[in-house]
């Protein structure tokens, strides 16, 4: 874990002033600590029967992705508003400041399907959490999530609804 935590970049004042911004490019673009981020990210969903991962967007998709691959899973993208084609169902939610949406194709998922929820970053836990809101919309069961990163001063984790397991590799 050590060598993904040196290849995560803190970037200040981005994308506004005040924040620190942490920046996972150094860490894909690392073949050995890439694989072994997914390797470590898979682990505990393995032989769970997991249908489908959902990753959002956008970085959520990258890990999301590759995280299927190594599952035997298939993939299915939740995105931002007006991405996807109709039909959609989509949920509300908000941000720091102001609202924001997610979308799925309403057909992109079974019901009872076993899902697990990936992004990047937990920082505030609203998009996670509306990521799960809108797997369950559509009938699927989801089993946990995974992030690579979590902000815990934010607290984020507050708003999972425990029991389900919310993995992070690093927490700051
Ligand atoms: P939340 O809804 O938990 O406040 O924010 C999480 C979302 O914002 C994630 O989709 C994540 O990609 C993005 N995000 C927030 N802060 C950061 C950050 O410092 N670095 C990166 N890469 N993404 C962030």
């Amino acid at each position: 874990m050590q060598a993904i935590f040196d290849l995560v970049r803190d970037v200040p004042d981005f994308p506004r002033p005040g924040i620190m911004f942490k920046d996972i490019t150094p860490l894909l673009a690392d073949a050995a600590a890439f694989g072994a981020c997914i390797d470590a990210l898979c682990e505990p969903w393995r032989g769970q029967g997991i249908g489908a991962v959902c990753g959002i967007e956008s970085r959520g998709f990258i890990f999301g992705a590759a995280m299927a691959r190594a599952l035997g899973a298939g993939f299915v993208p939740l995105r931002k508003s007006g991405k996807l084609p109709p039909p959609v169902v989509g949920v509300d939610y908000g941000l720091e400041y102001g609202m924001d949406r997610l979308e799925i194709g309403s057909q992109a998922l079974a019901p009872g399907e076993r899902v697990v929820v990936v992004d990047d970053v937990l920082a505030t836990g609203g998009t996670l959490e509306a990521g799960r809101r809108l797997v369950e919309r559509l009938g699927a069961e989801v089993i946990g999530a995974s992030v690579v990163i979590e902000l815990g001063g934010l607290n984020g984790r507050s708003r999972w609804p425990l029991p389900l397991p919310l993995q992070a590799l690093i927490t700051y």
